[in-house]
């Protein structure tokens, strides 16, 4: 892909995706959290796209790297960490690259998953931002492995994203700051598996 010239503007195209949605994320924390995830998310992603356009990295990896280090210190609470985890980790599967194949891709979600059950030591079906996450990767792989084109990959893993956000409806809450209303969780989408969509969807919009 041409993701290396345009790394920027697709930081810039998620920042704003956060920003729109800011409100909605928030509101979403607000029945099982602390009501605080779109304003986490958004001071977040306006301290990345700052920070990048000010100093933009010499490749993907060093952007990436930036982008991690930028949201564990911007960020806070719960999400900050394990994003910001998540990022670096997926920055040092990138490292070097200023062009990204569909093989690196699936590097680099498999590291920042990995790095969010490091850093959050929760499952799937835990309600989490992970029942967003590895249902995505898992239709990243199985589109990879069809031969599909990137886009098609990163279409496929966004719509299994939506299907996971969908899904933690149904589920309790076990991790995180939901945990501590058991069942009341029931019935409400995980702010942080949603968010995780919105940033699924912006990529794969941008790469379109
Ligand atoms: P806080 O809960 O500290 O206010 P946020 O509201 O920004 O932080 O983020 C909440 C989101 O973080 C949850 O919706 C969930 O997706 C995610 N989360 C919380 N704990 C964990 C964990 N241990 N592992 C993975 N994700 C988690
Ligand atoms: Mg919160
Ligand atoms: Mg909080």
């Amino acid at each position: 892909t041409r993701l290396n010239n345009r790394a920027i503007d697709l930081i810039g195209a998620v920042a704003d995706a956060i920003v729109e949605n800011k409100e909605f994320l928030t509101s979403l924390d607000a029945a099982i959290g602390d009501a605080d995830h779109g304003i986490n998310m958004a001071r977040g992603v306006e301290a990345v796209r700052a920070k990048v356009t000010a100093a933009p990295g010499a490749d993907i990896g060093a952007l990436l790297k930036t982008t991690g280090m930028t949201l564990i210190s911007t960020v806070g609470g719960a999400s900050g960490p394990l994003y910001g985890t998540a990022f670096m980790r997926a920055a040092g599967a990138a490292q070097g690259k200023t062009e990204l194949d569909g093989e690196t891709v699936k590097q680099m979600l498999a590291a920042a998953i990995q790095g969010i059950k490091d850093r959050g030591k929760a499952a799937r079906g835990e309600k989490t931002m992970l029942d967003a996450l590895e249902p995505a990767f898992d239709a990243f792989v199985e589109s990879l492995e069809a031969q599909k084109p990137l886009v098609d990959c990163l279409e496929a893993a966004t719509e299994a994203a939506r299907q996971g956000v969908a899904f933690t409806k149904t589920i309790i809450a076990t991790k995180g700051r939901a945990s501590y209303l058991g069942e009341r969780s029931l019935g409400h989408q995980d702010p942080g598996a949603t968010s995780s969509t919105i940033l699924l969807a912006t990529i794969t919009d941008f790469c379109r």
